[in-house]
């Protein structure tokens, strides 16, 4: 899952930050509120933490225009008190849930967990299946259906293998993957995510399963599944 905090004062996004990795959750901060709308728009983030007083652009109109263009990601808005109560009637329309400041990290914690809780239950997955594959989204365990075979695989390993078999027999291209995993401001190089990549081919082979990761030169990745029963 990753977050985005829009927020201009560094420490406060910092502290934020550093608290939801230890939830295993993938972070970004933009300081500005037009860099935090491009970023927004992306439609890489599950879920948006936006203050609400910020340079540039301030977050209702960020708000705005994340609703207007659709993009499908819970906003919890920060806001100080004395801005709440005649701006609460207009958030309240495109904001999932609002914290006023100064807040708690934990009660900031709790809230994004009901929202992405919510937004899990109404995808109802709590595994993703590629021919013989089965990934299992809460405990990060790979098994092979066909010999019963698991394996666990690592943070990076598992963003990947979730991205690739939610797009089972599409190309994805490389730097959609890398910004995907990495985020927008990633210093990877492409041969990292070879290398990602080959530690999962290696895992997927010792637990005896057929799904294949392809190279296409030059274009990207996908995953599929060859079957031996249809070949024969
Ligand atoms: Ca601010």
């Amino acid at each position: 899952m990753r977050i985005l905090i829009v927020e201009d004062e560094y420490k406060l996004a910092d502290l934020i930050k550093e608290r939801l990795k230890k939830e295993k959750y993938l972070v970004d901060i933009a300081l500005t509120g037009s860099k935090g709308l491009d970023m927004a728009l992306s439609g890489l983030y599950n879920l948006i933490i936006l203050d609400v007083m910020l340079p540039e652009m301030d977050g209702f109109e960020i708000l705005k225009v994340i609703r207007e263009e659709e993009v499908d990601v819970k906003i919890i808005m920060l806001t100080a008190k004395s801005e709440l109560e005649d701006k609460l009637n207009g958030f309240k329309k495109g904001a999932d849930d609002y914290l006023t400041k100064p807040f708690h990290l934990e009660e900031l914690l709790a809230r994004i967990n009901v929202q992405l809780r919510k937004n899990q239950q109404n995808k109802i997955t709590d595994y993703l299946i590629v021919g013989d594959l089965k990934l299992n989204l809460k405990t990060s365990n790979l098994r092979c259906i066909k010999t019963n075979e698991t394996i666990q695989v690592g943070c990076k390993e598992f963003l990947l293998l979730e991205y690739l078999m939610q797009n089972k027999n599409q190309v994805l291209k490389k730097d959609q993957i890398i910004t995907k995993i990495w985020g927008i401001d990633n210093e990877i190089e492409s041969n990292n995510l070879e290398a990602y990549l080959s530690f999962i081919r290696k895992k997927i082979k010792i637990i005896g399963s057929n799904v294949s990761i392809k190279a296409l030169r030059g274009i990207g990745y996908k995953i599929e599944w060859e079957n031996e029963e249809i070949k024969k």
